[in-house]
């Protein structure tokens, strides 16, 4: 096998493949197993023509890959964005599988797009856009063969949307074929809070792997979304001192620490956005990565942390709630500085842990309460945590790494055990 090199560091899709390289190469991966894991297993792009409030016909690009399905039904969300793009998707689908992987729940890897700015839609062309969507990708979707879910810009009502397009077509409710859903339609507790607790449990091992006590630390959240909303706020409750947040357009800094409950009260009002919100000065939206605290956790996007500001890092602890946060030419220079970085696919994957839960419950018709969510989440994460670690350990290599090598290990074991269909 070639020596891993990056193409781009900023293309996610090239970021993921030189991880998955480095893993390959270090697990001495069987040649075969290589070639059908580099390359996603189906993509799809779709025309999603939506009938405007003003009458005109817009036509929207979207699109669903699907990396691997070999351990299970493909799973992963779906993003509404205007940079949405195809690498981005396929990068996005492949981080699933590993993800997946992982903390070993029986799912592939699979993501979906379209490109259309949400903010400029009324809530009935969302709506039409999200059904022609599912309906244009419905012939490779199924609870048994690919599970969409939240991502950027997509919440519960558009997975009730989505869960109800299918059942129109199908004739009957399946509530398994989407999560991520409101209560009432079969969602899971805990599932709205689940990545940003699952990063809270991710920091709290992180901090007991290096020593450090949370009361003692400051903590710093970029993204006020989903994610980043609820990171924060799990990593106040134990006892981090929030100094700032940020969101696409500014960072809130208060170096008493943030008053948790009023920023609370406001992300639920406006999610995602700071705008309005007084608990501190105002400064660029980007300043909140380089500022003085101990833990930093990236929950916005892509390629936040690369080669140009991975040197001003101040964090001794990196926690990845997005996706694909950091570069991998950024990796080399945390790892230099002795930076702690619990990656994307085990520090965000408390998400679809629960969306395995409300799976399984769908599926059982029997619902669990959240302690009970909670608890089994913690006990799944914990111990991928453990096992990211120990094999990092092992193979004197970073948390990153590490993880990919024993997902990477898992699904080949899966190919080589089902062998090819030929
Ligand atoms: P969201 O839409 O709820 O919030 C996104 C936040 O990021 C907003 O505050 C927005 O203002 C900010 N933002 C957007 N673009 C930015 C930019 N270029 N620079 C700085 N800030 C920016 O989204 P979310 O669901 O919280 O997802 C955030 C990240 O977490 C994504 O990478 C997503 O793939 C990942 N993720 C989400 C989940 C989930 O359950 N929602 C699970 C796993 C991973």
């Amino acid at each position: 096998m070639a020596q891993p090199t990056i193409q781009n560091e900023e293309n996610p899709y090239d970021a993921m493949l030189y991880r998955f390289d480095v893993a390959a190469e270090k697990l001495g991966l069987d040649p075969g197993v290589y070639k059908i894991l580099k390359i996603p297993d189906r993509e799809i792009t779709v025309s999603v023509p939506v009938q405007m409030d003003d009458g005109s016909l817009q036509v929207f690009r979207g699109y669903r890959v699907q990396h691997s399905i070999v351990r299970g039904p493909g799973k992963g969300g779906v993003r509404f964005a205007p940079n949405v793009n195809l690498d981005e998707v396929r990068a996005l689908a492949a981080w699933m599988t590993w993800k997946c992987a992982a903390v070993n729940v029986p799912f592939g890897g699979a993501k979906g797009g379209v490109i259309c700015n949400p903010k400029e839609l009324s809530r009935g062309e969302l709506e039409r856009l999200t059904r022609r969507y599912m309906a244009m990708i419905m012939d490779i979707i199924g609870p048994d063969r690919d599970v969409p879910a939240p991502d950027m810009n997509t919440d519960p009502q558009i997975m009730a949307w989505m869960m109800d397009t299918y059942a129109m077509h199908q004739r009957h409710a399946e509530y398994g074929i989407v999560t991520g859903k409101p209560l009432e339609l079969g969602g899971s507790h805990g599932r709205i809070r689940a990545t940003g607790y699952g990063v809270g449990l991710m920091t709290r091992e992180a901090l007991i792997r290096q020593g450090m006590d949370p009361k003692s630390c400051t903590g710093v959240v970029q993204g006020a979304g989903n994610v980043g909303g609820v990171s924060a706020d799990a990593l106040a409750n134990m006892g981090i001192r929030i100094l700032a947040i940020s969101d696409v357009d500014m960072t809130i800094y208060n170096s008493k620490g943030l008053d948790m409950m009023a920023l609370k009260a406001h992300l639920r009002e406006h999610r995602g956005s700071l705008a309005g919100f007084q608990g501190g000065d105002i400064l660029g939206p980007q300043e909140v990565l380089t500022m003085d605290a101990d833990i930093l956790v990236p929950a916005a996007t892509e390629n936040v942390i690369t080669s140009k500001n991975a040197g001003d890092i101040k964090a001794k602890i990196i926690v990845e709630g997005a996706n694909g946060p950091t570069t991998p030419n950024a990796d080399k220079i945390l790892e230099d500085k002795g930076v702690f970085v619990v990656p994307d696919i085990l520090g965000n994957a408390g998400g679809v842990t629960v969306s395995y839960f409300e799976w399984v419950q769908n599926r059982l018709g029997y619902y669990w309460d959240e302690r009970d969510v909670n608890d089994r989440l913690e006990k799944i994460m914990v111990n991928a945590f453990q096992e990211v670690c120990g094999m990092a350990d092992r193979q004197g290599t970073s948390a990153r790494i590490g993880a990919y090598m024993l997902s990477v290990e898992r699904v080949a074991a899966v190919h080589k055990l089902r062998g090819i269909y030929a």
